[in-house]
C-alpha cells in the first residue's frame, strides 16, 4: 500500500526521453492512486502520456526513458528503489498488464501453454504438471473453448478477440493484485471489445483485482470504471468519480473530450466537435497551461504560470484556474 494506504500511488512523478534533439518531458508532475477492488480510468489523446506513467511504474521504460523524479508506491514499497530482480516477481505476479496488440506481446514460436506455464513456474515455483492443469483452468476462465486442445496452439492460429483473451490469461495467471490494461480492445471489433471489457469486469470483480484501465476511449470509460484521470501533455488535467466527471466537468480540456464523442442520450443533434488544434510539443512544454494554446477560456495568468489541482470537493480535482475562488464565472 502507498503511504495513505493506496495499493498504488504516484506522487509527482516525472519521466523524461532524452533523445538527440533533446529531453521529451513525457510525463510531467503526474499523482495518481488506485486503491483495492477499484477500476481507475486513465484517458487522453495519444502521447498525453498514459502509457508511459504506466510503463515507469512497471521498470518498462525503453532505454531512452528514465524516471527523474517523484514516487511510485506500491504495496508500502518504492518500485523505483527496488532492484530489476526484485521488480521482476512484482512483475507478473503481483502486477499483471495486457498491452494493446496481443500479436507483438505473445511470441510466436511458442505455444500458448508454454508461455503460461512459463510465467507460473517462474512466479508460482509449481511442478510442469501443476502450471499445465492451472493454465488449462486459467484458459477456461476466459471463455477460450476446449483449452486441453488450444493450450499446444501457437498465437497465429488464434483470432484477434482470442489473443486478447490468452494475453488477460497471461496477465492474471499469478492471480495479481493489480492488473494494467494498455488500450486493451483498441484493435479489436466493437462486439468483441464488448465481450473482452465484460469479461475483465467480471475477472475484477470475481476475483477483487483492482484494474487500471488505459484509454482514449470515453464510452469504456463510463461502462467499466469508477474513478478516471484525464491526462494531458504529461500531467493530470482532471480526476474524480466517473459521474463527476461525465456530469460536472471542471476542465476546459475535459469538456472537450466529452464533445466529441457521441452521445446517444442527447435529446437535441448536436454536431460532435473536435478539440480544435494540437498538444505542445514536450521537447519544449509550454510555460504555462499547457492547454492554454486550445482553451478558449485561457485568461492572461493562463500563459504565465501553470495551474495548480484545484480540490473541487469529494475527490474531484481540477488543474485549471477557472476553480480558483476569483477567477471570473463561466458556463462550461
Ligand atoms: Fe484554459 Fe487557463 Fe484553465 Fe488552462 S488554466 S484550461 S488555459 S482556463
Amino acid at each position: 500500500m502507498g503511504k495513505d494506504g493506496h495499493l498504488l500511488e504516484m506522487r509527482n512523478l516525472r519521466t523524461s526521453f532524452f533523445t538527440h534533439v533533446g529531453e521529451v518531458k513525457a510525463v510531467d508532475g503526474v499523482s495518481l492512486y488506485i486503491d483495492r477492488g477499484e477500476t481507475l480510468g486513465v484517458v487522453g489523446e495519444s502521447g498525453s502520456g498514459k502509457s508511459v506513467t504506466m510503463l515507469s511504474a512497471m521498470g518498462l521504460l525503453p532505454e531512452t526513458g528514465r524516471v527523474i523524479g517523484g514516487e511510485i508506491l506500491f504495496s508500502e514499497r518504492s518500485l523505483a528503489r527496488l532492484r530489476e530482480r526484485e521488480m521482476e516477481t512484482v512483475r507478473g505476479n503481483e502486477i499483471g498488464m495486457i498491452f494493446q496488440d496481443p500479436m507483438t506481446s505473445l511470441n510466436p514460436v511458442f505455444t500458448i501453454g508454454n508461455q503460461i506455464t512459463e510465467t507460473l513456474i517462474k512466479h508460482k515455483r509449481v511442478t510442469k504438471a501443476e502450471a499445465n492443469r492451472k493454465a488449462v483452468e486459467i484458459l477456461a476462465s476466459v471463455m477460450i473453448p476446449s483449452p486441453e486442445k488450444r493450450i499446444s496452439q501457437y498465437p497465429h492460429e488464434f483470432s484477434g478477440g482470442m489473443r486478447q483473451r490468452v494475453m488477460i490469461a497471461m496477465a492474471i495467471c499469478c492471480d495479481p493484485c493489480l492488473l494494467i490494461a494498455d488500450e486493451p480492445t483498441t484493435a479489436l471489433d466493437v462486439t468483441i471489445q464488448a465481450q473482452i471489457l465484460e469479461l475483465m469486469k467480471e475477472l475484477s470483480r470475481g476475483r477483487e483485482t483492482s484494474v487500471i484501465l488505459i484509454t482514449h476511449d470515453l464510452g469504456v470509460v463510463a461502462g467499466m470504471c469508477d474513478r478516471v484521470n484525464v491526462m494531458y501533455a504529461g500531467q493530470i488535467a482532471e480526476s474524480g468519480a466517473v459521474r463527476d466527471i461525465f456530469h460536472r466537468p471542471r476542465h476546459p480540456y475535459t469538456l472537450g473530450l466529452l464533445k466529441s464523442v457521441p452521445n446517444p442520450n442527447r435529446i437535441q443533434k448536436e454536431r460532435l466537435a473536435p478539440i480544435k488544434g494540437h498538444p505542445p510539443d514536450l521537447l519544449k512544454p509550454p510555460k504555462g497551461c499547457a492547454f492554454a494554446a486550445r482553451c478558449e477560456y485561457a485568461m492572461k495568468i493562463c500563459l504565465a504560470s501553470r495551474p495548480p489541482s484545484f480540490e473541487i470537493g469529494d475527490g474531484h480535482n481540477a488543474a485549471c484556474f477557472l476553480n480558483h475562488p476569483d477567477a471570473p464565472r463561466v458556463s462550461m
